[in-house]
C-alpha cells in the first residue's frame, strides 16, 4: 500500500500496512490536522473522522482512533496529529505531569556547547538542540546525548526522548563536533536529492562529508573536537571523502522552552536584515519547507 489512501500532508512508512485502516497507525506518522480541517475534502473529513478527543497536556492534547483505540497526539496549535507507539505513551504521560526545567548550572553549561541552528531549509526549528555528554540522577550515563528545549509533548518519530528531569550533571561530549562546524553543517544546501554537504579535515588531513545537519563525529583514532570544516565541493575531491556516520543512538532529553528560532535560520536572518524593507515584506518571513 503506502501510497495509501492519504495524500494529505503528512510522513508515512513506505511499504508498510497500516494497522488499522481508519485512522493509518503503523503507517503513518503523523498528518497535517490543520490542512486537512482547512481544506475538508472528502478525503479530509474521512481522514478526520475517527479521531476523538481523549486526554489534555500540559500543552497539547491526547486523542484516540475510535476504531482501533490506538492514541494520537495533536500539538498546542492543532497543527499537527502525530501517532504515539503505545511503548512511547509512558513518556509523553510523564512529560506532562509537570515543568522542566534545567537547574541554572546546568543551563549555564548548555548555552556555553551552544545550540546547533535549524537547517536552512527550516527543519529542526520545532526544537533547539545542544550536544553533550548526561549523567542521570540514577547514575547512567550517556556520551552522546542532546539537551533539546521544545514547547510539545516529545512525540517526534525516530528521536529517542527522555525527561529533562532526569539530568544531574552534563559536560561537552568527547564526540560532539565544534559548535562552528555544526553550523557549518546546517548551513548546507541540499545539491542533490537528499545530500547536503559539508567537507571538514582532521589533522592528519583526512577529509569527511557531513550530509546535512550534523551534530556528531565518531570515527576511531580522531577526536570529534579536532574537525574543522574547509572549502571545496566534495565532487572535486580527489579522494572520494568518508562520510560522517548518522548516528541512531543519540537520547534527547527534553527540557520545557521556546526553541527561540524566532523567524528564519541564522542564515536567512542575516541576509534578510540588509535587504530594503519593500523587498523584506514581499519576501515575508517564512521559510521554505520541505513537503
Ligand atoms: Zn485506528
Amino acid at each position: 500500500m503506502s501510497e495509501s489512501s492519504f495524500t494529505v500532508m503528512g510522513t508515512s512508512r513506505l511499504g508498510i500496512e497500516p494497522r488499522c485502516q481508519a485512522c493509518g497507525a503503523g503507517a503513518s506518522l503523523w498528518f497535517s490536522w490543520r490542512h486537512a480541517h482547512e481544506r475538508r475534502s472528502p478525503e479530509d473529513l474521512r481522514r478526520i473522522s475517527p479521531f476523538e478527543y481523549w486526554r489534555a497536556l500540559r500543552r497539547g492534547k491526547l486523542y484516540k482512533c475510535s476504531v482501533c483505540d490506538e492514541v494520537w497526539h495533536l500539538d498546542e496549535d492543532a497543527e499537527r496529529m502525530t501517532h504515539v507507539e503505545s511503548k512511547r505513551l509512558p513518556l509523553v504521560l510523564d512529560w506532562s505531569r509537570e515543568a522542566i526545567v534545567l537547574p541554572a548550572a546546568i543551563s549555564d553549561v548548555v548555552q556555553q556547547i551552544g545550540p546547533t541552528p535549524p537547517d536552512v531549509y527550516g527543519n529542526g526549528r520545532e526544537h533547539r538542540v545542544a550536544p553533550c555528554a548526561v549523567r542521570t540522577h540514577s547514575g547512567e550515563r550517556f556520551d552522546k546525548a542532546m539537551i533539546c528545549v521544545q514547547r510539545d509533548a516529545p512525540v517526534k518519530d525516530g528521536l529517542r526522548f527522555r525527561l529533562g528531569s532526569e539530568i544531574a550533571e552534563i559536560a561537552e561530549s568527547p564526540f560532539a563536533l565544534p559548535r562552528l562546524v555544526r553550523e557549518a553543517s546546517s548551513r548546507a544546501h541540499e545539491v542533490r536529492m537528499g545530500f547536503s554537504p559539508t567537507l571538514i579535515e582532521m589533522p592528519d588531513g583526512r577529509r569527511f562529508v557531513m550530509n546535512g545537519t550534523t551534530h556528531f563525529f565518531v570515527a576511531p583514532g580522531y577526536a570529534a573536537s579536532d574537525a574543522r570544516t574547509v572549502a571545496g565541493s566534495y565532487f572535486s575531491e580527489p579522494l572520494s571523502p568518508s562520510f560522517v556516520e548518522t548516528l541512531n543512538d543519540v537520547i534527547y532529553f527534553v527540557v520545557d522552552g521556546d526553541p527561540g528560532w524566532v523567524a528564519e535560520p541564522p542564515e536567512i536572518t542575516k541576509t534578510n536584515s540588509s535587504l530594503k524593507g519593500w523587498l523584506k515584506k514581499l519576501l515575508g518571513s517564512s521559510p521554505i519547507r520541505r513537503p
